[in-house]
């Protein structure tokens, strides 16, 4: 399919990523640009174009990527230290519109963000 966004077509096995979680609501992947020693993407399978674009419909999913979050920092050995960051919007530095919250550390982090 064509209008598949970039994330559906790594889930779909289609473009090689490496996957380091995954359940039935969502996946994660090391970023293939990384801002960080660890920085992780993790992308819920529903196409979500972006964070605005959630609705009630959602919450469950937006719950369920939180938590999983600390989960995934907890596995990379990152428990306590490490920054989320959703962009939303092409001014916000948003690239793919296909939700995703990166997940960064390794490394001390500066505010505010460039
Ligand atoms: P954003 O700018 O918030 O939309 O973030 C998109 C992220 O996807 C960037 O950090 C890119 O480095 C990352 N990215 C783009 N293509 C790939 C890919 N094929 N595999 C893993 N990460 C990617």
């Amino acid at each position: 399919m064509l209008d598949k966004t970039l994330f559906e077509r790594i889930n779909d096995r289609e473009i090689p990523a490496d996957i380091v979680y995954e359940d039935e609501v969502c996946f994660a992947i090391k970023d293939i640009n990384p801002q960080a020693p660890i920085h992780i993407l993790l992308i819920p399978k529903k196409p979500i174009k972006k964070l605005s674009e959630c609705d009630e419909v959602d919450k469950d999913i937006l719950a369920h990527l939180f938590i999983t979050v600390g989960k995934i920092a907890e596995k990379l050995g990152i428990p306590d230290n490490f920054r989320v960051n959703i962009n939303n919007g092409k001014e916000a530095g948003q690239e793919v519109f296909h939700l995703h919250i990166h997940i960064l550390g390794g490394r001390k982090f500066s505010w505010p963000p460039g």
